[in-house]
């Protein structure tokens, strides 16, 4: 037997699920109503735009209001409207979206970039702070009359007609005794801050413009300067040092993802700071929670990211699961190591001027991921003693012929602090050896990386072992201190230092050669780095 039907909803059972537990904040309903007004705005904008509205537009504005003792907050804007009919059917049903309905009615003509609704629930979290919510509307099409709506959340509504003159909406929240905490001030200002800051129309609350409609992320990079930049920073985070460099990404395919990242000026671990990276869909606010969408490595960044394609309705666990939210990472790692591969290709000067303070990020990425490894090789750049830059494959020619051991080893020495390790670095320069500097917070986490990643290479800090021993090329030199002399003047520096970890290796292969040098063997010595530093990966 088969047979086929219809899945019918019994919405008394329904509207108590929509209400709970579709937005785990309740604060979420400002955010909808707010993008409802917007979209509104933005439809009548499109409308006007295309001709299909000849009317006087007039200032778009989105106004938010309250009052406290009749206890409403209030919604307006001077949009789109609606009549009656469009209420019973945009608003009676749930579920069913007019804003995808209005962008897919004229996605052939003009730019459907600015409507953000697209689930068609958000209306309904007014319920989660509102007894009561009613409608005033007055769609923008000639002649037609004001409609009013009101609901108390049941599954019954009252329709009628309004005294409304002008076009638009304003939503009427009759606030629940549970959510008084919404009537205050400061406390709808904050939330309208938080969700509203960069929407694309005005949102006026107690007679100030809270909003830049306009945010860099928006515009096209060769539209802006450095100064637009850090200005746009400033905004994000008032009195934070200025970031030396920043990525503006700007795609279209495989997804619509636009948003700035800065990497903000580090001096000590300490200083870095995850979670300053803000989500946003179609310039409205979702999280700053980013770790799903953004790689690991890349949280340490600053700036925002905006994707329609991130879905704005739902909760955190739901956005984990989301196949786009998963490409997005990937696809960000990818785009972060094209723009820098292309910096260093078009300005190689001015990526080494920059690479202080990017080489820790791009160092914290290579040891995290795998992917950004692989495309970070080529620019990720080394510094020698005489602060030459050099890529990981530069280098590895430029040391190619002193520096091989006998067992056909490249051998990498590098120094982790210039002035007390500068005996070490003078007598190996001496020798004709090259010594890069490798002292910033995680080079010893981007050591043990590179290490299992570059094959026939050894690192060694340059004060290691004494210069002859760091590189052994098999080559015995005549020792100038018999053995016998060696033990006792070894005796003597092992009585006074008395420290178990270090090593004492009494040398003096030749005349101009430091007699004497203490060591910790290299793999102590990483063992202690570490843990000073911490874990990096
Ligand atoms: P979505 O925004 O995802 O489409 P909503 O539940 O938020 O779903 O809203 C349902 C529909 O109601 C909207 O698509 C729109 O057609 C209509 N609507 C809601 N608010 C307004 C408003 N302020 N002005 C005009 N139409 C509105
Ligand atoms: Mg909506």
């Amino acid at each position: 037997m088969k047979e086929t039907g219809n899945i019918s909803i019994h919405t008394e059972n329904i509207f108590p699920i929509i209400k709970k537990f579709l937005y785990s904040d309740h604060e979420i309903f400002l955010r909808e109503l707010v993008s409802n007004a917007v979209d509104a705005s933005q439809k009548i904008k499109r409308l006007s735009s295309i001709g299909e509205f000849n009317g006087e537009l007039g200032e778009l504005k989105v106004k938010v209001s309250f009052d406290k003792d009749k206890k409403t907050i209030t919604i307006s804007d001077n949009g789109i409207g609606m009549t009656a009919e469009e209420i019973k059917k945009y608003i009676n049903q749930i579920a069913f979206s007019g804003a995808t309905e209005f962008v897919e009615k004229y996605k052939d003509q003009g730019d459907d970039k600015g409507i953000i609704g697209h689930f068609g629930l958000g209306f309904y979290s007014a319920f989660m702070v509102a007894k009561e919510v009613e409608i005033i509307s007055k769609s923008y099409q000639e002649g037609s009359e004001a409609a009013t709506w009101k609901c108390d959340g049941s599954t019954e509504y009252t329709i009628g007609s309004a005294k409304k003159k002008t076009r638009g909406t304003d939503i009427i929240l009759h606030i629940a005794e549970d959510s008084e905490e919404f009537l205050e001030e400061f406390k709808l200002k904050s939330i309208l801050e938080k969700y509203g800051k960069f929407l694309p129309i005005e949102i006026e609350f107690g007679d100030k413009v809270i909003n830049n409609p306009n945010p860099i992320w928006t515009k096209s990079p060769s539209d802006l300067t450095d100064e637009d930049y850090l200005k746009f920073y400033e905004e994000l985070y008032p009195f934070q040092e200025k970031p030396l460099f920043w990525i503006h990404l700007n795609v279209d395919y495989p997804f619509n993802l636009t948003g700035i990242l800065y990497f903000p000026k580090v001096k000590n671990e300490m200083q870095l700071q995850r979670e300053k990276i803000s989500l946003y869909s179609r310039q409205v606010f979702i999280t700053d929670e980013v770790k799903d969408i953004v790689p690991e490595f890349l949280m340490l960044l600053h700036g925002v990211i905006d994707s329609p394609d991130i879905p704005l309705n739902v909760s955190r666990s739901f956005l984990q699961a989301d196949s786009n939210v998963k490409k997005i990472n990937s696809y960000i790692t990818k785009k972060v190591a094209d723009k820098l591969a292309e910096l260093f290709k078009s300005d190689r000067p001015a990526f080494e001027e920059k690479f202080a303070n990017i080489g820790l990020f791009i160092k914290y990425g290579m040891i995290s991921d795998e992917k950004f490894l692989e495309k970070a090789k080529d620019f990720c750049l080394v510094q020698d003693t005489n602060n030459k830059y050099f890529t990981l494959d530069e280098y590895s020619e430029e040391v190619q012929a002193a520096q091989t051991d006998k067992d056909g080893n490249k051998v990498y020495l590098y120094t982790t602090d210039v002035e007390q390790q500068d005996a070490f670095i003078q007598s190996a320069q001496n020798k004709g050896y090259s010594i890069i500097k490798l002292d910033t917070l995680i080079d010893s986490h981007f050591i043990n990386t590179m290490e299992s990643k570059l094959e026939k290479t050894q690192w060694k800090r340059v004060d290691a072992d004494a210069v002859d021993k760091l590189i052994d090329t098999g080559i015995t030199l005549e020792a100038i201190l018999s053995d016998a002399q060696k033990e006792s003047v070894k005796k003597v520096f092992e009585e006074t230092m008395n420290d178990k970890q270090k090593v004492v290796a009494v040398e003096a292969m030749s005349p101009d050669e430091l007699p004497a040098i203490v060591t910790q063997n290299e793999f102590m010595r990483r063992m202690s780095d570490m843990s000073k530093t911490g874990g990096g990966g």
